[in-house]
Parts: structure tokens; sequence; C-alpha cells
């Protein structure tokens, strides 16, 4: 039987986010909403929540279906955002093999799609594409430092390989591609057990629990405020065609994680200790974004210091924390 030819009714950009019950995922469903755009989220709710997305659910342009993307799926849409992909250590570790196949059959089944209805299609890249990395702040021309063998190869491999086919199927097939590479995010809808530091840091000093630095805590990190992920990830799409990326996005603050400790505990006014643990394997030691071709071509630029966007996200995991203790 051939594939279902693609068809045009409707006058709103049908957009379609996988992933879209996880933490970025639900903040670009509601943004694409605001727009005026019909969504549909398409998660299979391994690492996302039905909770994420319980206050967009009912509303007249917004759809849900539970699809795992390793599986081909035929629907007609003019946008797609590729974001389905267990994103913390602790998740995407946890199957390895289902991680990689996440990544790799995921967008090829997404490309394919694209490349049938003649969608653009936005990969939600990361920054683990550089690995442990040699040069410092990242800059995209940089090929990375990346262990193809190790325990975050699934991930990160992963990743490099969905960049290949993006990078192929628009060479080959013209599919019209845009490649985001994501540096770490935080805010509300984290999920509170993916181990990712700001999401323990938050919820131990809550619970009033010890603090867990791996190693002795001098290895950096530059964290951007999920708001502004999002804003990015909508003006790329939105960008000219011969955009395709990749593009860093993320803030380039960028700080110890010792310092970040210290920032949580003074905005929660915890008494939490900080204690010390093992480093994890391949574990980057430092990492920053240079973002100046988001600035130059997409005219973005992070606006939340970590600070205000710590407190946003101590108010959820509060809320959090009181509902389930
Ligand atoms: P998340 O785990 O909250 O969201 C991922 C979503 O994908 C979840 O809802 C999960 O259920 C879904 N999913 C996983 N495997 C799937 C599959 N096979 N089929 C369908 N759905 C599947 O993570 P996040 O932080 O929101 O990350 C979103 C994307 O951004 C990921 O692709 C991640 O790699 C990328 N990214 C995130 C960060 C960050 O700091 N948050 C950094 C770099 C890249
Ligand atoms: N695919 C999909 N939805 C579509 C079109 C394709 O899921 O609307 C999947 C399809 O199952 C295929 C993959 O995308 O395995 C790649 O498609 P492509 O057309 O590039 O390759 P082919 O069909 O020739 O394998
Ligand atoms: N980290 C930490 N304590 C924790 C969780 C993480 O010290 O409870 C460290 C981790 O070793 C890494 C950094 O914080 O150096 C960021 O970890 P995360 O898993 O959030 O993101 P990634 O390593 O993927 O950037």
């Amino acid at each position: 039987m051939s594939p279902p030819k693609p068809r045009r009714y409707s006058v709103r950009s049908r957009v379609l986010v996988t992933g879209g019950a996880g933490f970025i995922g639900s903040h670009l469903c509601e943004r694409l909403l605001q727009a005026g755009c019909d969504v549909l989220c398409v998660d299979n709710f391994f690492t996302g929540t039905k909770d994420n997305i319980a206050h967009l659910v009912g509303q007249p342009h917004f759809e849900v279906l539970r699809h795992d993307v390793t599986f081909p799926l035929y629907v007609e849409v003019d946008e797609i955002y590729n974001l389905a992909c267990p994103a913390a250590p602790v998740h995407y570790q946890f199957d390895p093999v289902q991680t990689t196949k996440t990544s790799v059959h995921g967008a090829i089944n997404m490309l394919g799609l694209a490349k049938r209805v003649k969608a653009k299609i936005l990969q939600a890249s990361t920054s683990e594409v550089y690995g442990d990395p040699q040069v410092h702040p990242q800059v995209e021309s940089y090929w990375g430092h990346v262990n193809p063998i190790g325990l975050r190869s699934c991930y990160d491999e992963g990743k490099r390989c969905a960049e290949t086919l993006f990078f192929d199927y628009h060479r080959q097939h013209k599919v019209r591609v845009k490649v985001a590479r994501i540096f770490n995010t935080y805010g509300p809808r984290m999920h509170p057990n993916d181990g990712r530091v700001v999401s323990n840091f938050i919820v131990q000093a809550l619970k009033g629990e010890p603090i867990t630095i791996y190693g002795d805590g001098s290895q950096t990190r530059s964290f951007c405020y999920v708001d502004d992920m999002v804003d990015a990830l909508v003006r790329l799409m939105g960008a000219p065609d011969d955009f395709t990326g990749p593009v860093n996005l993320g803030n380039p603050a960028e700080c110890t994680i010792r310092a970040l400790a210290e920032e949580v505990l003074r905005l929660t006014r915890s008494r939490s200790k900080i204690v010390r643990r093992k480093l994890p394997g391949d574990d980057p030691r430092q990492r920053q974004p240079d973002i100046a071709l988001a600035r130059k071509s997409l005219g973005w630029t992070p606006s939340t210091r970590l600070e205000a966007g710590l407190k946003k996200a101590i108010a959820y995991f509060r809320t959090q924390v009181e509902s389930r203790p």
C-alpha cells in the first residue's frame, strides 16, 4: 500500500511536537497554542507526564497522541519539532539501546514524515555532541570530543547520528531542516527525580536533605531558563529556509556546580548540608555556549538571570514536594 498523499485543509499552522509531554515540550506546546497553531503532541510518556499538559487538554486546537517515535507515524502537518528523547542521564541510561533507537529511528521516521508532507523539521540536539569539550566556550564549528563507547554514548552518539541524518535528508531530499544544540535548560516541569543538577539541588534543599555535589563541584555548566529556550526554538523554526544551523542555544552565564548549590541554598533558605559524591564517568569538566550565531541570525539572547529563573523553578518544586511528600 502506498503512503497517504499530503493534504491541507486548515488555515492554522499544524505543528507536531514529539516529546510534547516532557519538560521543554510542554512549554513549547503552550507557546505554540498561544501563537494560534494547531498542535499535535506526540509522546510515549517515558519521562513526560500527562500532568505537564493537563492544562492544555480540552483546548480545541490541542491534540495528544500516545506514540513511540521509533515507529512510523502518518499525520499531516506543516512543522515538526522533534524533541522526543529522554534527556537526563539517569533516564537515558535506564535503557540505553532504546535511547539510541529513539534518536536514530525517531529521526528517520520524523524526517521521512517531513519529506512526505514537505514539512519543516527542527531537531532538539544537544551540547552533548561536543562531549567533554577541549574548546571553550563551544562554537558550532567544533566537532567535539565524545567517547563512542561510554555510559553517555547512547545519548551523545544517538544525537550526533540524528544530526547526520538531518543534514543528509536536507542534502539528498531537500527537506527543510533546523538543528538546535540545546545547552542545560531548567525550569518548572522538570522531572523531580530525573537526577539533573537543578532539580536535584532544589528538591534536596526543600526537603532538608543533603545537597549532593558530584566530584569537587568545580565543573561548570551554563543554565538557560525554559521560557528563553522556547523563544529560541520558535525563532529558529521561523528563520529563513537557508538557515539550517546547527546553532547553539543556551545561556552563556557559566557557573560552577558548587556555586549553583550555594545559590539554591540561599534562595530556598535551606539548612541542608553540602556533601560530596563520586563524579560519574565521562562527566564534562566545563560547558558554555558561544551564542554569537543565535544572536546574529535569530536576534535572540536569553533574558532570564539565574536567580530569577531559580526562584520560579523553586516555586514549582515546592508545589511538587508538598503534594508528594
Ligand atoms: P524530557 O525527558 O522532559 O522530555 C522528553 C520527552 O520525550 C518526554 O515527554 C518523553 O516521554 C518523550 N519520549 C522519550 N522517548 C520517546 C519516544 N521513543 N517516543 C515518543 N516520545 C518519547 O526532556 P527535556 O528536557 O524536555 O528534553 C527535550 C529535548 O531537548 C530532548 O530531545 C533533549 O535531548 C533535548 N535537550 C534538553 C536539554 C535540557 O537541558 N533539558 C539539553 C539538551 C537537549
Ligand atoms: N515515515 C513515517 N511517516 C511518513 C513517511 C515516512 O513515519 O509519513 C517513515 C517510514 O516508515 C520510513 C522512514 O520514515 O521508514 C523514512 O522514510 P523515507 O521516505 O525517507 O524512506 P523509505 O520509506 O524509503 O524507507
Ligand atoms: N551533579 C551534581 N549533583 C547532582 C546532579 C548532578 O553535582 O545531584 C553534577 C553532574 O555531575 C554534572 C552537573 O552537575 O557535572 C550537571 O549535571 P546534569 O545531569 O544536570 O547535566 P549534564 O551533566 O548532562 O550537563
